[in-house]
């Protein structure tokens, strides 16, 4: 058994070893940087210059360069499409791996007439929303509810990537892995990864890297269920119908609209747009015990007044949570006192001008000092440290922090 440095080690300020990084520049399919900072890697746009960024263009490249780095000691930080990552200023010297191996194939299960599915297989580093985009005009259904989300096909099970009522572990079929402790590459089934709501065992333990992903989809060109109200009701289904029941639409309609409601949000890219330079939701929806409800309610009814507290989101925390109920954290956030913009014009880093839940980067401050890694982390802190105290509810962030924390 091989133990995998921790990324969370950088802090020791161990220089990487030149000869690692000459060893690196020799295996096939990578390209080595040392001048490449996480500000041009993460959609946040912040982070400094790590020991160097190794681009891997083949699965193979990618097995090579992890195993010579944990073979040194060297923590490697794995990076798809950076759009989960919150990187410190100084990140320390770590190796940052960007997988680019992209090949995508489509199949159906069964044959001709007796298809009974199609199947999506993708190399990590495949961009998630061309995905999406070829399995619907592919006439396949289940993968449009995430359209628009940034980043690439091998993340997708690291968080159980999910939007608008859908979650990629329903259609998840299998996940090719690089166990970093054993060093084998096998196909494993979507049981192992225990994926629950943005979450999965690979997410904060670097224990394998994802070379590739099998999605199983449908032939009938449908939807997977509607179960998100504000998505039901634009494609004009009945929400309380959508809710109870198996109401599917064409893939291609849901994908549209969507996109339509992420982009009001400033949930997809756009390099023009400030309020997209984040790291999507920040903070994940506080699940908490059923019996703690009348208690937020309360300090709520206390800030707010009894008929805002009466409306408070409670949702059912799911399968995996007997006993809880999840609350809205853009909700929260809001009625703490911290309304979209915050803290307001000039500020280096602010919530989204679009939804409370995204913190941005504003490029700049007032002053035209560069926004930096601590700005936002200030934010983030300032946010969560409102919110436990005006209604008791402690924010999980929901990005990977590294060479940083949101606990000062
Ligand atoms: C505007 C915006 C909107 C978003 N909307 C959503 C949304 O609706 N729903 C949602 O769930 N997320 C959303 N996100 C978050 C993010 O897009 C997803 O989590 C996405 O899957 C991250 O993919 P990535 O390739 O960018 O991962 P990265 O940010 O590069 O990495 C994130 C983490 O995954 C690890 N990782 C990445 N690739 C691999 C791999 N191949 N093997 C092992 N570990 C790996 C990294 O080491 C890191 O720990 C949004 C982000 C933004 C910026």
């Amino acid at each position: 058994m091989h133990e995998v440095p921790d990324f969370a080690d950088s802090a020791d300020n161990r220089p990487v070893d030149a000869t690692v990084i000459e060893r690196l520049r020799q295996v096939e399919g990578a390209s080595v940087s040392t001048d490449t900072s996480f500000a041009e890697l993460t959609t946040l746009r912040l982070g400094g210059v790590p020991a160097a960024v190794v681009r891997c263009a083949t699965t193979e490249a990618v097995v090579a360069v992890v195993r010579l780095l944990d073979d040194e000691n060297v923590p490697a930080l794995i990076v798809g499409g950076g759009s989960n990552l919150v990187v410190a200023d100084r990140p320390g010297p770590l190796v940052a791996v960007v997988i680019e191996a992209d090949a995508v194939q489509m199949s159906t299960r069964g044959h001709g007439l007796e298809s009974t599915s199609a199947i999506i297989e993708a190399e990590a580093g495949a961009v998630w929303d061309e995905i999406v985009q070829m399995s619907v005009d592919a006439g396949f259904g289940g993968l449009e509810c995430l359209s628009g989300i940034p980043g690439s096909a091998g993340a997708t099970p690291v968080q159980n990537v999910g939007a608008y009522g859908a979650e990629v572990s329903q259609v998840l079929d299998a996940v090719q892995l690089y166990d970093r402790a054993t060093g084998e590459v096998e196909w494993v089934s979507p049981d192992s990864l225990e994926l629950s709501y943005r979450y999965s065992n690979l997410k904060f333990t670097s224990r394998a890297v994802v070379l590739a992903v099998r999605f199983e989809l449908s032939i009938d060109g449908m939807s997977v269920p509607l179960r998100y109200g504000e998505l039901a009701r634009r494609l004009g289904v009945d929400e309380a119908e959508a809710a109870a029941g198996e109401i599917r639409r064409p893939s291609d309609q849901v994908r549209e609209v969507v996109l339509a409601l992420r982009r009001g949000k400033g949930m997809v890219l756009d390099p023009e747009d400030r309020d997209t330079w984040s790291a999507g939701s920040f903070f994940t929806n506080p699940i908490i015990d059923e019996a703690q409800v009348e208690d937020v309610r309360s300090r709520v009814a206390e800030r707010r007044g009894a008929e805002e507290a009466a409306s408070m989101p409670v949702f059912p925390a799911g399968a995996g949570h007997p006993g809880r109920v999840k609350l809205s954290a853009a909700w929260l956030i809001e009625r703490a006192g911290f309304p979209k913009g915050y803290p307001g014009q000039g500020a280096p880093a602010r919530l989204s001008t679009k939804h409370t839940l995204a913190l941005t980067n504003r490029g700049e401050a007032a002053d035209g000092t560069p926004t930096t890694a601590d700005d936002l982390v200030a934010l983030a802190r300032d946010v969560r440290a409102g919110v436990a105290a005006a209604f008791g509810v402690t924010l999980e962030p929901e990005p990977v922090w590294v060479g940083v924390s949101i606990d000062a």
